[in-house]
């Protein structure tokens, strides 16, 4: 029987690779950089699957368009806002993703960037190896106390569960916002439900971890800066366009709130001129909330046998648009 024909938009960490061969004629991007988007759409036209980066690839209506034979877009991450789904859904091929096994791993990175944010890390860093240490001083580089604070988590999805559990572990007290209360997380982390302006009051800690949908983009804009306490530090490992960036631009730079660690920006990548860039009080790394061997390898093997159950016709572990499915 004739292999399905995939395409891999990155040399992605092993098993994948090997797992999609074994199954599918595949060609791999072998570039260092993104395949660029025109490349990219031409290569579609010729085949039935793809396993993408949802941080680089978009499969927008155009894409898909520009894929007649479409039937998987396995993506090798689990958010999927980098996909038109109805589109996709209407067009009848599988969306799939790679929840859970990144999702200790993005806490972790969270709660990094929340210390690191908080007791001035960077800001130490640099200090010293400019030069400028001139010995202990009262007033150098204070942070903000963790142990003991209020941490607000807009979104209790898997990874802000994840993120309120470490945040027992540091004594804090949690409060979360989602669209619904959710007991089986309470109980288990010891969160409590809020309003989304009530957390953002109260909040001393204000963590991100909500997906980017129609309803969340600019969720976080002036008015919400408006509300946080002024020793608020926030910190987003979703998606750049969550929080609106002019808006936290003149937080930052006013004062509105003490600071900000964010993994993920709007743009990205950002460019060395971005004027976010300038804030002494914004702390930024490049989008690497689950980059840990282990954990892009597991990634890697489930984005491979999503990809290989949906051209084979089996059913995906992880599929978003089960209703394609006529299995
Ligand atoms: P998840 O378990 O599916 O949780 C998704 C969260 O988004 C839930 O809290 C859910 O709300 C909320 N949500 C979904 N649609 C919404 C809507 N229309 N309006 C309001 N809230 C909505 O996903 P997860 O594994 O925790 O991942 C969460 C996000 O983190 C992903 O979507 C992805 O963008 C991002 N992420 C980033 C990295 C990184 O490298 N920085 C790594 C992994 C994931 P409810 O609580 O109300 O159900």
């Amino acid at each position: 029987m004739k292999k399905p024909k995939v395409f891999l938009s990155w040399r992605f960490p092993d098993p994948g690779p090997q797992l999609v061969m074994e199954h599918c004629e595949t060609q791999v991007w072998e570039g260092q950089a993104p395949i660029e988007r025109t490349q990219f759409l031409s290569v579609l036209a010729d085949v039935d699957g793809t396993l993408v980066s949802n941080a680089t690839e978009q499969l927008d209506r155009k894409a898909i368009d520009a894929a007649p034979r479409l039937r998987c877009i396995s993506n090798f991450g689990v958010g999927y806002d980098n996909v038109d789904v109805p589109y996709a859904t209407s067009r009848g091929i599988a969306v799939c993703n790679t929840p859970g096994v990144l999702t200790e791993t993005t806490a972790d990175h969270a709660f990094a960037l929340l210390l690191a944010a908080a007791r001035r890390i960077p800001e130490g860093i640099i200090h010293v190896k400019e030069d400028r240490w001139r010995g202990w001083n009262p007033w150098l580089l204070v942070g903000r106390e963790v142990n003991g604070a209020t941490l607000g988590i807009v979104g209790l999805g898997a990874i802000g569960t994840a993120v309120a559990r470490r945040a027992r572990g540091f004594g804090m007290s949690v409060l979360y916002w989602s669209r619904a209360p959710k007991p089986h997380e309470e109980s288990e982390t010891g969160a409590v439900y809020s309003s989304l302006q009530f957390l953002l009051q109260s909040s001393d800690f204000i963590c991100i971890t909500v997906a980017l949908t129609p309803e969340t983009r600019g969720l976080i804009g002036a008015r919400e800066f408006a509300l946080m306490k002024p020793a608020a530090i926030l910190v987003n490992v979703a998606r750049g366009p969550i929080v609106d960036r002019s808006a936290l631009y003149d937080a930052l730079h006013d004062g509105t709130i003490f600071g900000a660690a964010l993994d993920v920006t709007d743009p990205e990548p950002l460019r060395g001129t971005d004027p976010l860039l300038t804030l002494p009080n914004l702390l930024i790394v490049p989008h690497t909330g689950s980059a840990t061997d282990r954990t892009r390898s597991r990634m890697s093997e489930l984005a491979a046998r999503n990809l290989t159950a949906a051209l084979c016709g089996e059913r995906p572990l992880h599929i978003v648009n089960p209703e394609v499915l006529q299995i």
